[in-house]
């Protein structure tokens, strides 16, 4: 679905659809989620318009939701932020959706309350959300994340999604770069729970000829407003992408014991690859966050893009950038290497790596753009945003998606000029990271200045 107008922000129904049903299933249940594009604290209202054999009757009312939140204060890093949320509305019975996830979510509560009363603290906050009013367009979520944007850009880690735990069989992941490898190693250490003597990364790596992460340009999950909106580096986990019973009144506890997980082993191994995720992330003494392997991945992006617009010179210059990137990610990586082998008490060593920390936290937000997407402006993530149309071959760069989709009536030179301007956009950006992770303002006069050669 789309919105016409400018600043705000797109309301589809949440992940667990089977992906083959995308575009019929939000082009008959638009309506269905219109808000009245109303941000901010306080009431707001919903209209469940009426929609061809989705509901006879126009309602409009208030309700009250309520989103609710568990705090592990860190021990040494209190105002440094790893988020865990799940939402907990559901359409019918939501034994798939959310009902899977939230059981993993409290199954992790359970467990870090008794690791707390073993004497343990976390490094860094954990914060545990269960979210409201998901399915009418991730309202509970975005709420919170935009009442606490300036906090949220300054100290949040990672935000930790799990929406639909278990839809079916197989391992399902996406996430923002920098935590592939993180994931990955995760994923080593967790018992698959369909193949004995296996682990999860075993099958996972079996499925798809390889490990394959998605890029989460989509916008059907809480993770939306966090990576979108707020540049948080972001993860989003599942089993099964085929669910028959998609806000159904299949999608009961009886289908979940017959079918989707008779033996519950699939939700325990979301429940141990989210904790360990948040576990690292909120314990490492340095974050272990890879810039490279985002490097690689905007490489790869900006050659898909190159092959699409026949090698054009604008895409090219953007190689220079992510040389640059790359760079900087080697330096953080041998940094952070020599600093964990520093005294864990050291004052200065302690300092060091805070200083490390800051950076690689920060530099995720380093692609937000402050005034948004050309007519999306609520959506600020220049890599990681949805296309405006869904058509487009492109799920990252968004900018350079809707130029592309948008030139149709457009001369040949207009054409050039539009999409050149959102290349550069992009460019930036990853400029803005590298220095970002060396600590340095940007250098303006350098001779490989990407503003040189191309006039936005
Ligand atoms: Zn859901």
């Amino acid at each position: 679905m789309r919105q016409s107008s400018g600043g705000s922000r797109r309301s589809p129904p949440c992940r667990c659809r089977p992906k083959r049903q995308k575009r019929s299933f939000e082009a008959l249940a638009a309506p269905l989620y219109r808000r009245n594009g109303r941000t901010g604290s306080g009431w707001t209202l919903v209209a469940l318009d009426q929609a061809p054999r989705w509901s006879t009757s126009h309602i409009r009312k208030f309700e009250t939701i309520q989103d609710i939140f568990g705090v592990i204060k860190g021990s040494e890093e209190p105002d440094r932020y790893v988020i865990l949320g799940n939402h907990r509305d559901a359409w019918t019975y939501g034994a798939v959706d959310p009902n899977s996830g939230t059981a993993s979510l409290l199954d992790i509560v359970r467990r870090l309350g008794i690791m707390l009363q073993s004497g343990w603290r976390p490094r860094r906050s954990i914060i545990l959300c269960s979210w409201d009013a998901e399915e009418f367009g991730m309202i509970g979520s975005t709420e919170w994340v935009e009442e606490n944007l300036a906090d949220l850009h300054s100290k949040a880690v990672a935000y930790l999604n799990v929406d639909c735990a278990v839809q079916g069989v197989g391992f399902f992941a996406g996430s923002t770069p920098q935590l592939d490898k993180l994931l990955v190693d995760v994923t080593r250490q967790v018992k698959d729970p369909d193949v004995t003597g296996k682990m999860v990364h075993d099958t996972w790596s079996e499925m798809n000829g390889g490990i394959s992460i998605e890029r989460l340009a989509r916008t059907d999950s809480d993770f939306a407003p966090f990576l979108h909106h707020a540049g948080i580096p972001s993860v989003d986990l599942y089993y099964g992408n085929e669910f028959p019973g998609y806000h159904t009144a299949l999608d009961s506890y009886s289908w979940m014991e017959k079918h989707g997980d008779p033996l519950f082993l699939r939700h325990l191994a979301i429940t141990e690859i989210w904790g360990l995720l948040a576990l690292h992330l909120a314990d490492d003494p340095v974050l272990p966050f890879d810039y490279q392997v985002y490097a690689k991945q905007l490489q790869e992006h900006t050659n898909a893009l190159s092959a699409l617009m026949s090698n054009s010179q604008a895409v090219n210059l953007m190689n220079g950038f992510i040389n640059d990137l790359s760079g900087a990610a080697m330096e953080v990586l041998k940094e952070g290497k020599k600093l964990q082998q520093l005294d864990l008490y050291d004052e200065n060593a302690r300092m060091r790596r805070r200083l490390l920390n800051d950076r690689l936290l920060l530099a995720e937000r380093s692609f937000l753009q402050a005034e948004g997407l050309q007519g999306r402006g609520w959506f600020k993530h220049l890599l990681y945003s949805p296309p405006e149309d869904y058509e487009s071959k492109l799920s990252f760069f968004p900018g350079i998606a809707d130029a592309i989709s948008r030139s149709g009536n457009l001369s040949a030179e207009e054409r050039e000029a539009s999409i050149q301007h959102e290349v550069w956009k992009v460019s930036r950006a990853i400029q803005r990271a590298a220095s970002v992770l060396r600590g340095e303002f940007s250098r303006q006069n350098d001779p490989s200045n990407f503003s040189s050669l191309v006039t936005p």
